[in-house]
């Protein structure tokens, strides 16, 4: 437990994947010693595997985005090779998505349901995407956790407080990422201010989160948006990065 960590970034992806080590070396000089890459698609396994036997230091986590999904089931995947390969800590990103040109709901949660089987079978947390589908989702997560408890992050957390207190009630963390920095989000800053101290852990989600005028938050921004945090929490910033370290390391191990 040495920095803060990064717990959703796409190395993979542009601009990071053509300089992951100026990357990376950028974001450890700013205090940022964790860093985990959800797989989200076939392809960004691929890139993932070899991102991990070239930076060691990187941690992983193996999972089909719903907007990925081009079999109908996750066996044609070949996920247990990847998994294998990529030794992940986490099963992620997958969830639910009902926004325009996805999947249907109904092969949505068939590959969202066996990828829940799977990190029941393999024990690892989830990093969960859900946009627009929380009783969905929630549903589900109840399903599987009579059967075995579950445990994960709601990755860059939306949603009201009634719905973000069943999450923290199936064993989920939120994450909190550059969205925060919007003083319009009124929403989201209330939810940030409500979230229980043991249930919050930090994201840039970078590439993907970008502010109003257009331009990516990079990973190194981490520190600040701790700070951000601390301060809408009236919390100090050492006090907050001390419980987002405890609660990445109870997550994920790290
Ligand atoms: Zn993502």
């Amino acid at each position: 437990m040495n920095g803060l960590t990064d717990t959703h970034i796409h190395l993979t992806d542009t601009p990071y994947v053509d300089r992951v080590s100026e990357t990376l070396e950028k974001t450890v000089a700013n205090g940022v010693s964790g860093i985990i890459v959800p797989g989200y698609s076939i392809d960004s396994w691929k890139t993932l595997v070899d991102l991990k036997k070239r930076n060691p230091q990187i941690s992983t986590a193996i999972g089909l985005h719903p907007g990925y999904i081009t079999f109908e089931n996750v066996s044609d995947y070949n996920i247990q090779q990847y998994y294998s390969e990529m030794n992940p800590i986490a099963i992620g990103e997958i969830g639910l998505d009902n926004r325009k040109g996805y999947p249907s709901s109904i092969i949505q949660e068939k590959l969202f349901g066996q990828q829940l089987d799977l990190a029941c079978a393999w024990q690892k947390p989830l990093i969960l995407h859900c946009v627009g589908e929380h009783s969905s989702c929630i549903s589900l997560l109840k399903q599987y956790s009579k059967r075995k408890p579950l445990q994960g992050v709601l990755h860059r957390a939306n949603c009201s407080i009634q719905i973000a207190e069943q999450y923290i009630k199936l064993g989920f963390h939120l994450g909190f990422g550059p969205d925060l920095f919007n003083s319009r989000r009124k929403k989201l800053h209330a939810l940030a201010q409500w979230a229980p101290n043991d249930n919050i852990l930090l994201e840039t989600d970078a590439p993907y989160c970008k502010n109003q005028d257009g331009d990516i938050y990079h990973p190194w921004i981490l520190p600040e948006l701790a700070n951000y945090l601390a301060s809408l929490k009236g919390i100090s910033a050492s006090t907050m990065c001390n419980i987002v370290k405890q609660n990445t390391y109870n997550l994920f191990g790290i």
